[in-house]
C-alpha cells in the first residue's frame, strides 16, 4: 500500500532539519515498554529474522540487517570526497562499521532484547559518537535515512 502525505519535507528540497523533525515526528524503532500487547506485536511482527534467501556471498544479510542503532535520524548521502579521501574514507568508515557490526551482532545472539544505550555500545566498540555518524553517512551507496 503507497501512501502519501500531504506537505512532507522533500530530500535535497527542504532542510536536513525539516526532515530530521518530521521523521522524528512519525518514526520510531524503539519497542514499546508501556503497552505488553503492543510490545508483544512489536516483538513477533516488526523484527527481521534471517531466511534462506538473506545470506550474500560474504554472509551477511542481503537487507543489510541488523541494521545499526542510532539515537537521532542521520540524512546519510554516501561519500563526497575526492578519489584519495574516498579511499581513506572507505578504509575507515569499513574498519569502523565491521567493527560495530560484529559487536551488534555478537550482542543481538546474546540479549535481543535488552537493549544498551548507544554510548554504551560505541564505548565498548571502542569508537566515538561522531565517528560513527560520519561513517554510517559515507558508507551508503544512494541516499538513505538512517
Ligand atoms: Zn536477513
Amino acid at each position: 500500500m503507497l501512501l502519501c502525505i500531504t506537505d512532507a519535507p522533500v530530500l535535497d528540497s527542504s532542510t536536513d532539519l525539516q526532515i530530521r523533525s518530521f521523521v522524528d515526528c512519525y518514526q520510531t524503532c524503539r519497542v514499546p515498554d508501556k503497552d505488553d500487547e503492543l510490545r508483544t506485536l512489536v516483538m513477533n511482527v516488526q523484527k527481521h529474522t534471517h531466511s534462506k534467501s538473506c545470506p550474500l556471498q560474504d554472509g551477511s544479510c542481503r537487507f543489510s540487517f541488523p541494521h545499526v542503532p542510532v539515537d537521532r535520524t542521520i540524512i546519510a548521502r554516501g561519500a563526497t570526497s575526492g578519489p584519495t579521501e574516498l579511499l581513506m574514507e572507505y578504509h575507515l568508515t569499513s574498519n569502523l562499521m565491521r567493527k560495530v557490526t560484529q559487536l551488534l551482532d555478537i550482542y543481538l545472539q546474546e540479549d535481543a532484547e535488552n537493549v544498551l544505550p548507544l554510548t554504551d555500545f560505541l564505548k565498548q566498540a571502542d569508537v566515538s559518537h561522531d565517528m560513527y555518524e560520519w561513517a554510517i553517512s559515507v558508507t551508503v551507496n544512494r541516499k538513505k535515512l538512517f
